[in-house]
């Protein structure tokens, strides 16, 4: 065994048809990727690992990591465990002016990405959304301009290699003054067909369909489950895009704190693809140290509230575990040392934590054999 990520386009492929989603794990903290891997080794399951452009770029992001260590990592785990049937993603790789200079930088990150092995992307315009436009085209435009723009140079870049791509129509978690902003079927449809139309094809496509990214509050800042998923017009969406003939599914950001036995019994799996976990797998290794390395978790939370706690208090955080539920990702870089040296037992412990609920998120999500069905395609 390798250790080598496959190409993601074979992996979206393979699992378009299928009553399947799979499971793009962002492990701020790779302390978890081994136990993702084997959970996935054990149930046959494809499945993700990603880390967004803010977690993870060339100066380390809020992670410490870059996509030179992270893909290692990630390599590393898999060769270790023995598993095949994972793709390597760039998460949100977002383009947020539209600016030259912009998506430069932007190239100099996605350069070093496909270096380190990466084979799947997810650019993200979405943030570019024109309120004042007209028509929904108008709407658009420049969204469909930058990622046309970026999606054409990353075409160039893998040359022959197959890659699997991702985009985003509606920005996740996007709010108004009367709440959430949800994608409207038209706009999904108007966004692929112009993408097409430009020759860019993609594979799954993110919306802003009532999920947030993180851990939510009440207005307490008591924890609360999240149940803001609007299933029906997600469902809406992917069916008006399945009319037109696209091959494109849903990506489903956010989904950190959504009740699993809900994601078992109502998510439309044959049309969300690919769901992307992240702060949960923060949390776990959170959880674990609290019990484990209290006098490190002791310290990660002392150093959040004392650089966080001022800026969280003024936007209207009203506990301490709301602030350091919204802001301890950023302590993840300031304690990489500490964090990537705790004892093997503590590891151990969170290789196994992660491995069993990485089983229960596949079981929810019904991947369980879909490595099978990748496997099929890519001998065919
Ligand atoms: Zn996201």
């Amino acid at each position: 065994m390798h250790g080598r990520p496959i190409p993601g386009n074979y992996l979206f492929e393979a699992v378009k048809d299928l009553e399947a989603i799979v499971m793009a794990a962002n492990a701020r903290i790779a302390l978890v990727i081994p136990g993702i891997l084997r959970a996935a080794r054990d149930l046959d399951s494809a499945v993700i690992l990603e880390l967004a452009k803010s977690e993870c770029d060339l100066d380390g992001g809020y992670t410490g990591l870059t996509p030179e260590t992270f893909a290692a990592e990630c390599k590393k785990a898999a060769k270790q465990v023995g598993w095949d049937i994972w793709a390597l993603h760039a998460d949100h790789l977002p383009v947020k002016k539209g600016s030259q200079e912009e998506m430069d930088k932007l190239k100099a990150l996605i350069d070093a990405q496909i270096k380190a092995g990466y084979t799947s992307f997810a650019v993200d315009a979405s943030f570019l959304f024109d309120l004042q436009g007209k028509t929904v085209a108008d709407q658009l435009k420049k969204n469909i301009e930058c990622t046309t723009h970026m999606v054409k140079w990353l075409q160039q870049r893998m040359g022959k290699t197959p890659f699997g791509l991702e985009v985003e129509v509606g920005e996740v978690g996007w709010k108004d003054q009367h709440g959430m902003i949800i994608t409207k079927p038209e706009e999904a449809t108007t966004f692929v067909k112009a993408l097409n139309a430009n020759g860019v094809f993609p594979h799954v496509l993110a919306t802003s369909n009532g999920s947030t990214h993180g851990n939510l509050y009440d207005d307490r800042g008591m924890p609360i489950e999240q149940l803001s998923i609007d299933l029906p017009r997600t469902l809406e969406i992917a069916q008006a895009l399945e009319r037109l003939g696209q091959k494109v599914r849903i990506a489903q950001h956010g989904v950190t704190g959504t009740p699993r036995h809900l994601i078992a019994t109502q998510f439309p799996k044959k049309y969300i693809s690919k769901a992307n976990v992240g702060t949960f797998w923060m949390n776990l290794v959170y959880d674990v140290f609290k019990v484990c390395e209290p006098g490190l978790y002791q310290d990660i939370w002392d150093w959040t509230l004392k650089a966080y706690g001022g800026e969280a208090r003024k936007k209207g955080m009203k506990s301490d575990v709301e602030v350091f539920g919204k802001y301890g990702k950023f302590a993840i870089k300031e304690f990489f040392t500490r964090i990537y040296s705790v004892r093997q037992s503590t590891k151990d412990t969170i290789e196994a934590v992660a491995y069993s609920e990485a089983r229960i998120f596949m079981t929810a999500f019904n991947s369980q054999g879909s490595a099978a069905a990748v496997r099929k395609l890519m001998t065919k």
